[in-house]
């Protein structure tokens, strides 16, 4: 074993903000040299430009309304290609020997589910080689090939799951993601600014937090840290803060019940009136929509009468065409009355495994909403959270009041005092 392979690996992730210009590539670029100089092999996974994905999409819209998704991939992942060759040749300038893959390149293999791929594999091997070479590697996140060569991409927010899973496949402990607010916050700093900063959170409810909207990490990058261990560290690229560790073990402390609060915007909600009301008539409207490729959030169903039900569920308003396609597809089958089809909603959750031993939570986060004159369409709940629908013009306002209900505004050791 040469002395380069004994090294140990750290991957480091830099999003959008984080590699905006020449000024933030070179910033990241120094953070790299000096993990280099602390003795670790390291991978940068970085993320499109500034709002470059954004921008791309648009111009995909101006010629096509409902562009192939294949082609949307394709599209989209030279975002990435971009920045890791700019970073490249940063770190190249600064001294230093750097390689740039895109995702194909390290055979970072995935399903062929276009714009929402998952990995299969990587190809940890290509990359071990190059680091032996005293190379500093980078790979362009959000992106994947599939077995038939087809570029893909992992969804929105992707580039943090191609980090992580690098991190897992190389053996990696740690992961740093470098993004543009000072960690994982009791919620959103940038609509509730009094939001308190996690020094650390455990998987299982950041879990929770990302799929309920904290697009601060992408959920399956958590999926992948608490399957092969990998500690994530959440920091600010523009300041040396401590950040937060997402890991397996986090202290409860007694009398904290809620952790974090979210808001999903991006939203729809379909109700089917009158559907009947036998067996088998859910199973086939979900199974049509899993095999329409659309995710279902949040389902709820009732029974009217003997004869009818009403099913009621939550989705994101990027999958509401192929919804209505499959809906439409089924409607003999299943003899609903009508539909209804709600684009204006948002989801407001609070989450908290605290929640699971004790009770009152619900009634707090009614009041509050309450009180904030927020009307409420609809609850769900699980064993470690609530989310209530309302009106996506309120959603700000809603989780503002809700977070100030469970004093969100003061660090965890504060709220466990209090109660
Ligand atoms: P990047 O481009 O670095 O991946 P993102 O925009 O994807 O950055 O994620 C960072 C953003 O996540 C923050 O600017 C913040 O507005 C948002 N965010 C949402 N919920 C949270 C939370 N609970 N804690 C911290 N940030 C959050
Ligand atoms: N560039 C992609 C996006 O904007 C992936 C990422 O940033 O993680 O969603
Ligand atoms: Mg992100």
């Amino acid at each position: 074993m040469t002395a380069e392979q004994k090294k140990p690996v750290l991957v480091q992730k830099f999003g959008g903000t984080s590699v905006a210009d020449a000024d933030k590539i070179r910033r990241a670029a120094g953070r790299v040299i000096k993990a280099v100089k602390a003795g670790f092999q390291v991978v940068v996974v970085a993320s499109a430009r500034g709002k470059q994905t954004d921008k791309l999409v648009a111009d995909a819209l101006e010629l096509n309304p409902n562009p192939p998704e294949r082609e949307m991939d394709q599209l989209l992942s030279t975002g990435e290609i971009q920045t890791v060759s700019l970073f490249a040749m940063a770190l190249v300038a600064a001294g230093f020997d750097a390689i740039s893959f895109t995702g194909g390149q390290i055979e970072m293999l995935t399903d062929s589910a276009h714009t929402k791929a998952r990995i299969k594999s990587i190809g940890a091997d290509k990359i071990h080689s190059e680091l032996d070479k005293g190379r500093i590697v980078l790979v362009a996140g959000f992106q994947g090939i599939d077995e038939n060569g087809n570029i893909t991409t992992l969804g929105r927010g992707g580039s943090d799951t191609t980090a992580v899973a690098i991190a897992a496949a190389l053996g990696a402990k740690d992961c740093e993601i470098y993004t543009d607010v000072d960690g994982i916050h009791t919620a959103d700093p940038r609509i509730f600014k009094q939001a308190a900063r996690m020094d650390r959170i455990s998987y299982d409810e950041m879990l929770e937090m990302a799929s309920l909207g904290a697009r601060v990490i992408h959920t399956r990058a958590v999926e992948f840290g608490k399957k092969y261990d990998v500690k994530i560290h959440v920091r600010n690229s523009a300041t040396e803060n401590e950040g937060t560790i997402i890991t397996h073990e986090v202290p409860q402390m007694e009398g904290v019940v809620v952790s974090g609060a979210t808001v999903q915007k991006d939203m729809a909600k379909i109700d089917l009136v009158g559907v009947d009301n036998r067996p088998g008539n859910a199973a086939r409207i979900f199974a049509h929509l899993a095999t329409a490729k659309v995710v279902v959030n949040d389902i709820m169903q009732t029974e009217i009468s003997g004869e009818k039900a009403n099913v009621s569920f939550t989705i994101a308003i990027s999958s509401l065409t192929a919804a209505k396609g499959a809906l439409e597809q089924i409607k003999k089958q299943i003899h609903y009355e009508s539909v209804f089809i709600r684009d204006d909603i948002a989801e407001i959750s609070v989450v908290g495994v605290g929640m699971r031993t004790h009770y009152g939570v619900a009634d707090a986060m009614f009041g509050a909403l309450a009180e904030a004159q927020v009307n409420i369409d609809s609850i769900t709940t699980s064993e470690i959270r609530i989310s209530c629908v309302v009106n996506k013009s309120q959603a700000e306002k809603a989780l503002s009041a809700v977070c100030k209900a469970f004093d969100l505004d003061k660090p965890a050791e504060q709220r466990a005092k209090k109660t």
